[in-house]
């Protein structure tokens, strides 16, 4: 008798690893974005073009780290306690007036001018004040305390590259540089669209067998966390002309369109025949689970990425695919995420040659963090995004993995 299969991922044919893929990606996409100029505050998330070398020193000139008293090093004991002369009270934002002379301490604030002279800064709880004299605790070492000019960024040094994605601390460096804006590539537009006869805005009723959009919301949302400007072209019908027609019109106004649902084999699954129609397909079926169907190619010439319709692939192939796509349009250094190793509390079986991705919640409580498998698997359950922390990536060559094994995890933060 013939065995019917249960995995839909059995059926045979040459699958593309995700390496040829991202591969693929870089070589074939190339940078569209032109460069502008924006004020520092609207510069989050966005790529810079050029590299930023710093027009002056930070910190500009040597200060103190702590309150206390900006001392002389070679006036101090090494073995038993100096009592100091004090003069001057130099306050952050002021210039010292005096030199400091030997057998003086200075009283000093935070963030103030170190004065001539001195080298080292007691910290006020190290020492004893009475009236114009402060004694002081032997055991410092020469400059503690003390912040040198440059130390944080050296005046004419590469602070930043082009192509990184711009952070809220590299806005701070940019503006402690005293940048006012920042040339950065410009915000790509990408279309995105969600295919299914039975897929419905979120607030309409829902017939028996239809269900709400979700997808749409999760591409929009790591969109808009990519800095890039989201056009939304709502929901398609599974019908082959009315997929061509949305898809020509996303192409001729946009960047990038990402699609999902519609790119399997089923006879309802229009993309790749649309795309096929009307562009050409790079590639259409990646060795990975979840999100095995998943189509890259273009329309008239824009890139497109066609992401399955099941939320949890979706997700993670727009990680895999759209999110490197972007990435090259906009010229923007690759992101690379970070795996970490964990140990796995489940027993798992896979076939070789392709990569799989499990969700977990982690554990830290002792030692190496515990991957707890989630107890739903489905690439259609949301909850088991919402409830879990990130994925343990298991490589083509696993087959087999028992309970406590070290695997790569790769937290939602770092994926996505
Ligand atoms: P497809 O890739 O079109 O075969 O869809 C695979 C599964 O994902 C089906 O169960 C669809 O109903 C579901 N699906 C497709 N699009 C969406 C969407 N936008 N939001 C939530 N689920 C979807
Ligand atoms: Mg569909």
């Amino acid at each position: 008798m013939a065995q019917l299969s249960d995995d839909c991922f059995a059926f045979g044919g040459s699958l593309l690893g995700i390496d040829a893929a991202r591969r693929m990606i870089f070589e074939r996409v190339t940078p569209v974005a032109g460069i502008e100029r924006v004020p520092l505050r609207q510069a989050l998330g966005r790529t810079l073009a050029e590299d930023i070398v710093a027009p002056i020193a930070v910190p500009g000139y040597d200060n103190s780290a702590v309150d206390g008293y900006a001392v002389r090093f070679d006036d101090l004991r090494a073995d038993r306690p100096t009592t100091l002369r004090c003069i001057d009270r130099i306050a952050a934002g002021h210039d010292p007036s005096a030199r400091l002379t030997q057998g003086v301490a200075a009283r000093i604030f935070t963030g103030a001018i170190l004065p001539e002279g001195a080298d080292v800064v007691i910290m006020q709880e190290d020492c004893e004040r009475d009236g114009d004299r402060v004694t002081i605790r032997p055991g410092i070492r020469r400059g503690a305390n003390t912040r040198r000019a440059g130390e944080d960024v050296a005046l004419g040094s590469t602070v930043l590259m082009a192509g990184r994605r711009l952070g809220p601390a590299d806005l701070g460096l940019l503006a402690a540089l005293g940048f006012v804006e920042v040339p950065v590539r410009r915000k790509l537009l990408v279309a995105l669209l969600s295919t299914g006869d039975e897929v419905r805005e979120p607030g309409a009723p829902l017939q028996r067998g239809q269900i709400h959009d979700a997808n749409r919301y999760i591409l929009a949302g790591l969109l808009e966390r990519l800095g890039v400007e989201v056009s939304d072209h709502g929901i398609v019908r599974d019908d082959e002309a009315r997929l061509g027609d949305a898809l020509r019109e996303a192409a001729a106004e946009s960047d990038l369109i990402i699609t999902s649902g519609g790119v399997s084999t089923g006879e309802e699954d229009h993309v790749r025949t649309a795309i096929a129609n009307d562009g050409s397909l790079y590639f259409w079926r990646l060795a990975i689970k979840p999100g095995r169907p998943v189509a890259m190619g273009q329309i008239g010439s824009t890139p497109l990425a066609g992401l399955p319709g099941n939320p949890v692939a979706a997700l993670l192939t727009f990680a895999l695919v759209a999110r490197p796509m972007i990435e090259a349009l906009s010229a923007t250094t690759p992101h690379v995420a970070k795996r970490f190793r964990v140990v796995a509390d489940f027993p798992y079986k896979k076939r070789a040659g392709r990569r799989e991705y499990v969700r977990v919640s982690l554990d830290p409580s002792a030692g190496l963090a515990k991957a707890r498998r989630y107890h739903k698997e489905g690439a259609g359950m949301l909850t088991s995004l919402t409830e879990t922390d990130g994925l343990v990536e298991l490589p083509e060559e696993t087959t087999k993995l028992e309970p406590g094994a070290e695997v790569d995890f790769l937290p939602y933060s770092e994926l996505i």
